[in-house]
């Protein structure tokens, strides 16, 4: 019998010092970085490599994916889904990669035993769960590391929970099963917002088995998955505050930013675009006269440059936005100084930037703006996760929410729904808040 497991070590010495040892995890099963079990202690090895291994006819054979967790894990997956097909191919028995420890309050009291048969033309629901996932796998599991890895992780472990729950078709599924996935990623630790995401993947897998996944109504016993209210729960989001900037880390963020640079966040802060609408602005989106920035779709033959080049905004949301007269006469300037472009702010060889995240990035750090806690800021590329593009417009809304009311602001944004800009009305309360503070305890010493 093939075997398709694989297992995740780190090599650590080198020559004949070369070791591979096991990793250790945390009680939920997460692998700690670079943390070797030798002699039954914790050994923290941050010169390691991480490798794979895999057995071929009893002898075990290595192969080193580097020093990044996430790529290892995924590394890892893809290898045992490769090896898994294989072995499916040569008509051998499938062995499931999900050995792990599932706890007891998750598995129905009575387990009966399942013996998955393949066949490909057996109708869906019918098929087993095990085949299913390998398709399922091999049709989603592309593009980003982190897309592969959210289907394939997703696949491997709700069908591995499913089969120890003694559930071996589509047929045997029911919402039980989808509760309890969800119990079991809390029960690892995982946040409220990271199950959601991956109860979205979930749908989709049951979708792939040919379920619906949703039931139309709780009385409906014949079709469907979840029911209304359970997807309401499961699908829930905690709903993150809304971060803005504050004026004087934006005046630092300024002063270290190139001419160009300075501009394009002073127009984002000021104009509370998305960052697509200012990167495939026209000149001829600038409205002197009005002193308006026409947020425009451009239909085929905008571009000059590019005859086929379209760009439609969201929710194709025009609008007409007042620009600030600071902003007007620095507007002017550039303009003067850069006669010939096509786009306001171009890049050097003319096209649209969609790159200006990256760059404010750098601009923050150089600006000493970095947290110094964040994620972003302790990983390798020290780049704040404070730093979006995203959270100029909502500073943008936020003020203009103390000045003008909430429809007004809503036209502005080119929100669809008003729901939408009232999210905004907590950081503009804020101040208002902090004001009536001051004012309150400012007068009573
Ligand atoms: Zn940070």
């Amino acid at each position: 019998m093939a075997n398709s497991k694989v297992d995740l070590l780190l090599r650590i010495g080198a020559g004949d010092e070369r070791r591979y040892v096991a990793l250790a995890t945390t009680k939920n099963g997460k692998i700690k970085p670079f943390a070797a079990i030798i002699d039954d202690k914790i050994e923290y090895h941050p010169e390691g490599i991480y490798t794979l291994r895999r057995w071929e006819k009893g002898r075990p054979r290595y192969k080193e994916v580097g020093k990044d967790l996430d790529v290892a894990e995924t590394a890892r997956l893809r290898l045992e889904l490769d090896l898994r097909k294989k072995a499916s191919e040569a008509q051998t028995e499938i062995v499931s990669s999900a050995a792990e420890l599932v706890p007891a309050q998750f598995l129905p009291s009575a387990q009966p035993s399942s013996t998955p048969t393949e066949d490909k033309r057996k109708p869906r629901l019918q098929r087993t769960l095990t085949s299913l996932r390998d398709s399922f796998i091999e049709k989603y599991a592309h593009g980003s590391d982190d897309t592969i890895y959210a289907y394939t992780s997703v696949a491997n472990e709700f069908v591995g929970l499913a089969n120890k729950r003694g559930k071996s078709t589509p047929a045997d599924l029911d919402e039980d099963d989808v509760i309890a996935f969800d119990r079991l990623l809390e029960f690892k630790g995982k946040s409220k917002t990271t199950r959601a995401s991956r109860y979205g993947y979930i749908r989709c897998f049951l979708r792939h088995c040919g379920l619906n996944p949703s039931r139309t109504d709780d009385n409906d016993d014949t079709s469907g998955v979840v029911t209304a209210a359970q997807h309401r729960k499961l699908k829930a989001k905690p709903k993150l505050a809304v971060e803005t900037f504050n004026e004087a880390d934006l005046q630092k963020l300024y002063a270290v930013s190139s001419d160009r640079h300075r501009l394009i966040w002073m127009a984002f802060r000021m104009l509370g675009l998305r960052d697509e609408e200012l990167a495939y602005t026209l000149w001829s989106n600038i409205d002197w006269v009005h002193r308006l920035w026409l947020v425009r779709f451009k239909p085929t033959g905008s571009f000059p440059w590019d005859p086929k080049l379209v760009w439609k905004s969201k929710d194709n949301e025009e609008r007409d936005i007042p620009i600030p007269d600071v902003l007007y006469t620095e507007l002017k300037m550039w303009r003067d100084r850069n006669p010939k472009a096509h786009l306001v702010f171009p890049t050097l060889n003319g096209q649209a930037d969609i790159k200006l995240l990256k760059a404010l990035k750098s601009d923050w750090r150089k600006a000493g703006l970095n947290c110094g806690h964040c994620h972003g800021c302790l990983s390798k590329k020290n780049e704040c996760g404070k730093a979006k593009l995203k959270t100029f417009r909502a500073t943008y809304l936020s003020t203009m929410l103390r000045h003008v009311d909430l429809r007004s602001v809503q036209a502005l944004a080119g929100h669809s729904d008003i729901s939408t800009t009232q999210r905004y009305l907590a950081p503009a309360s804020q101040s208002v808040l902090q004001s009536a503070v001051n004012a309150a305890f400012g007068a009573a010493i």
